[in-house]
């Protein structure tokens, strides 16, 4: 066995079957360089580029600590766009596919807020969104995140240069304070320690230079 097999760490059978069926055999730098940590409960601030596989590093540990018969909001992903939100969704669904009706409830701008409102009251496991629409819902109070164990924000350095810092500031806050915080960003300019200053908590720091 490799250091870099799934199999080298404390993961669930679901998962690993999972992972085997989606044919991911041995884990990218950044996976191999922050689940032993994040699966101890660290925060993480890492640093890697597109296509390295930061999905995966995040959607693992998030879901290996649901609760799936607890309908509440446990996972929070934040994404700079619908886009990316949407493919983070797909992705959290599929490495969720062996685990009992996990349900991923995508909240972006851009969409009616009814329907959206109704799938909340409907409940859900996990939320991936942009931060305006999500700062919309706490703000109308149809969103609740007080049971939020699990927060990553997904290319943060995007999040910031568009102008997102007030509303992921308002979205953390209403999160427990307890909890677990997983920030990527391509880059680690300034603006990125402004935000894991006040967010994290003593996070592991990671930075993956190659894709392979
Ligand atoms: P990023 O968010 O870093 O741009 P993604 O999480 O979207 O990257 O992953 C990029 C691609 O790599 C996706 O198609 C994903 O399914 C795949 N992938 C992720 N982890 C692994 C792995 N351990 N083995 C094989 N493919 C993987
Ligand atoms: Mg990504």
């Amino acid at each position: 066995m490799s250091k870099t097999d799934f199999s080298a760490l404390p993961l669930s059978g679901a998962m690993l079957d999972n992972l085997t069926s989606l044919g991911y055999l041995s884990m990218t730098p950044i996976q191999a360089e922050s689940l032993p940590g994040t699966l101890d409960n660290r925060d993480l601030i890492a640093q890697a580029k597109t296509g390295s596989g930061k999905t995966a590093a995040f959607g693992i540990p998030l879901m290996e600590k649901l609760n799936p018969r607890w309908f509440a909001i446990q996972g929070l992903v934040m994404c700079p766009t619908r886009e990316l939100a949407e493919q983070v969704a797909k992705e959290l669904r599929r490495l969720a596919r062996h685990i009992d009706n996990i349900k991923v409830l995508t909240l972006c701008g851009g969409s009616p807020m009814g329907p959206q409102i109704g799938s909340l009251e409907h409940g859900a496991h996990v939320v991936v969104g942009t931060p305006g629409r999500l700062r919309d819902h706490l703000g109308r109070g149809t969103i609740d995140l007080s049971t939020v164990h699990t927060l990553v924000l997904d290319e943060a350095d995007r999040m910031v240069d568009m102008g997102f810092y007030e509303d992921i500031a308002g979205i953390v806050s209403a999160c427990p304070k307890k909890r677990q915080t997983l920030l990527f960003s391509a880059t680690y300019p300034d603006n990125i320690r402004k935000l894991s200053g006040p967010f994290l908590r003593q996070p592991l720091e990671v930075k993956v230079e190659s894709l392979h």
